[in-house]
């Protein structure tokens, strides 16, 4: 059984899709949705030969080797332009996850449909999207045995005028709110919107955190622990303000 975690990316994923699964390890993810006859086929990209050679035995063992073919490289390096319609990046930092974008654009074209679970910093893939002409479409919060995960899903530019989908425009974001750039990259847009339980606990523990840290710089005779200080206060408030106005 797919983790919900995974599930949740896998119902993101278009019937009749062309997949690439990058950092998939035992290549759970693709076996599933050619299993469940989701997508056509696919690549499974792994950077490493030991999650690799998982891979291999998982696709042989669910009888897809003529479906999904497990490639080794680094990000989209293992893809060929105009191969697969839909990337999905999981289980990975933000910063990193971003930077398999950025090095991999030119692998891209003909992607319409990136769908995107950072394990943390998530600001780092917004503002990747943001910066390359990619349009949210949705953002989905989930918490599975006490971890929280964010799953992403973009869509090129072209594809989000052509879509009914309620997408996100900054003056809809809430009335009365404006939260700025930097809160919205950090708290997502749509779930800012959404406000669930699960965002609203991953951010008052957030907060939490937060505030030892501003503790911690409290007994610092530094200058620059100030400055720190004062940062992170304004950082708080920021987030206070977003919480307070969404319950
Ligand atoms: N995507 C799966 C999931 O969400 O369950 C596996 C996540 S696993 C924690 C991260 C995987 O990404 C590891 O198997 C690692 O080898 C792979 N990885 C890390 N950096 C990578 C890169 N630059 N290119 C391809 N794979 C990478």
């Amino acid at each position: 059984r797919l983790s919900q975690r995974l599930q949740t990316i896998a119902k993101e994923v278009p019937a009749g899709s062309r997949l690439a699964d990058i950092g998939s390890d035992h290549a759970l993810l693709p076996s599933f949705l050619a299993q469940q006859g989701i997508i056509t086929g696919g690549v499974a990209g792994e950077v490493n030969e030991g999650p690799r050679d998982a891979a291999v035995r998982q696709v042989r063992a669910a009888g897809l080797s003529k479906k999904i073919d497990v490639r080794l490289g680094d990000g989209l390096a293992v893809l060929e332009p105009g191969e697969v319609d839909v990337v999905t990046i999981a289980g990975m930092g933000g910063v990193l996850i971003a930077s398999i974008l950025e090095e991999g654009k030119a692998k891209l074209m003909g992607v319409g449909r990136l769908i995107l679970q950072p394990n943390v910093g998530e600001p780092a893939v917004r503002q990747w999207l943001l910066d390359n002409g990619w349009v949210l479409i949705r953002e989905q919060i989930l918490e599975e045995d006490g971890k929280r995960y964010e799953v992403l899903t973009a869509v090129t530019a072209e594809q989000a005028d052509r879509t009914n989908e309620d997408v996100y425009r900054p003056q809809e974001l809430r009335p009365g709110l404006t939260a700025d750039r930097e809160l919205l990259l950090k708290l997502g847009p749509y779930l800012i919107r959404e406000a669930s339980p699960v965002w609203h606990d991953k951010w008052r523990d957030e907060v939490k955190k937060l505030e030892m840290i501003h503790a911690r710089l409290g007994q610092s005779e530094l200058e620059a622990s100030r400055e720190k200080q004062a940062e992170i206060r304004r950082e708080i408030e920021g987030i206070e303000e977003v919480l307070a106005a969404c319950t």
